[in-house]
């Protein structure tokens, strides 16, 4: 078996991992990588979203089945390129993944669907949209319609800072293309949880519920980011609440892009905000895993994802996950200054012996000329730790992630302090 990951961050180091698990025969590739995904495979120096090197690339190493990591290449169409070549490939088309590169697009889809979402309008002139916050109630959200890194949502308190975020947009130009399509929507109140649904178009097979923790500082303070940490399972994802997920998000949100013509095949990955009354409405679509959501999810699945993947791959449904009941919490490590300005270039030292179960994912690493690894970006490192219960796992990532060392290192010590406060609550009932 020959794969490609396309993609070189922490959410490839992930899929490489899970994959070298499952086939330590495979001939893997990974595209362009990083220092953690040289250890498991052969990095190509090709970009991700340089579709044609892609290409050429999965045709000269016979590449069996090529997996997408980022949302870049999977907008442009690098999945259509390779299946119009005879190519296997997981995710989705381009015309598909506007369910998370045009956040205008997944509104529409989900007001057509009668999906539960905030209530919202999507402008593209400021003035408009100006008299529209004017009415509208505070807190409210502004987004860039666009790709943004995930940095494009601005949760503002007041309608002051929404029109400043408008006049940025709209006015000013801030997120480029990806700003001139605004989407301004009703703030949802409750606790978010990540729902990734591994999908051929008609059905789904889920993966374990994860929360990611998207603000900088410990508490939920700061700027938002692409992600401090994550941890899985979440005890508010039920089996019962998971089951309405099913029913009122993802299979219709799958039949309403059927009924488009764009059937949607790859992972769909819904963001969730659960509200007091445990009611879940969408917050948003991304068309692949998340990051760090696939660095604490995939270390759950003891076995079938290659398996998952390849048929849904070529055409076939999704075949079922195996999951070990255990606890996965990850903290990401990151460098000073970010998310706007990271420090790069420390010397990163991680030391051998880490606590049991615990892995480290690369993200923003380079090796330099003589071998030293060094910081090469804003979220350096994904500690991933996998233990029997969440508390341990919690202690764990916190230990390695306390144990590697560089100048700068910035992290969370609290990753899954909601479930830690249930957790705690539940033993104190308990103890009357
Ligand atoms: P998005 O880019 O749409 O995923 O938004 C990024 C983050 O902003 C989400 O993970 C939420 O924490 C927050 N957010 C986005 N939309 C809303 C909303 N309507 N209500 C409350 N928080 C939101």
């Amino acid at each position: 078996m020959r794969l490609l990951v396309v993609g070189g961050g922490g959410r490839e180091h992930a899929l490489c991992w899970a994959f070298r698990r499952e086939h330590p025969e495979a001939d893997l590739y990974c595209a362009p990588g990083n220092p953690g995904t040289a250890t498991l495979a052969r990095n190509l120096p090709i970009a991700a979203d340089d579709l044609d090197r892609l290409a050429d690339a999965a045709d000269m190493h016979g590449i069996d089945l090529t997996v997408v990591g980022p949302e870049v290449p999977l907008a442009r169409g690098l999945a259509d390129r390779l299946r119009a070549e005879g190519r296997l490939v997981f995710g989705p088309g381009a015309a598909a993944a506007q369910l998370e590169a045009s956040k205008a697009f997944a509104k529409d889809v989900m007001a057509a669907a009668g999906i539960p979402t905030a209530a919202s309008r999507t402008f593209q002139a400021l003035d408009p949209a100006l008299r529209y916050v004017a009415r509208h109630p505070e807190p409210l959200v502004v987004k860039a319609s666009g790709l943004a890194a995930g940095k494009g949502a601005v949760v503002c308190a007041t309608r002051r800072e929404a029109e400043a975020a408008l006049r940025a947009m709209l006015g000013e130009g801030t997120f480029g293309e990806a700003g001139r399509t605004v989407v301004i929507e009703a703030f949802l109140e409750g606790e978010e949880i990540s729902v990734l649904a591994i999908t051929d178009g008609h059905e789904v097979e889920l993966l374990p519920v994860a929360q990611d923790h998207k603000r900088l500082g410990e508490g939920d303070v700061g700027p938002n980011t692409g992600g401090m940490g994550a941890y899985s399972p979440v005890s508010v994802a039920t089996p019962a609440l998971l089951e309405r997920v099913r029913r009122e998000v993802l299979l219709p949100t799958l039949a309403e892009m059927r009924r488009r013509e764009t059937p949607y095949r790859g992972v769909l990955y819904a963001g969730l905000m659960i509200d007091r009354a445990g009611d879940p409405w969408v917050v948003e679509f991304n068309c692949r895993l998340g990051d760090p959501v696939a660095q604490v999810v995939l270390p759950l699945v003891s076995g079938g994802l290659t398996a998952c993947l390849l048929s849904v791959a070529s055409g076939g449904a999704p075949t079922r996950l195996a999951c070990r009941g255990e606890a996965s919490v990850t903290t990401v490590l990151a460098s000073e200054g970010y998310p706007d300005a990271p420090r790069k270039g420390a010397a990163i030292e991680i030391p051998a012996a880490l606590p049991e179960g615990v892995t480290v994912f690369h993200a923003g690493t380079t090796a330099d000329a003589a071998g030293v690894l060094r910081v090469a970006g804003g979220r350096v490192l994904t500690v991933t730790a996998v233990a029997p219960t969440f508390p341990e796992a919690q202690r764990r990532s916190r230990e390695a992630a306390e144990a590697i060392r560089y100048d700068g290192k910035v992290y969370r010590r609290d990753i899954g302090w909601r479930e830690a406060a249930r957790a705690e609550h539940a033993s104190a009932s308990f103890r009357g």
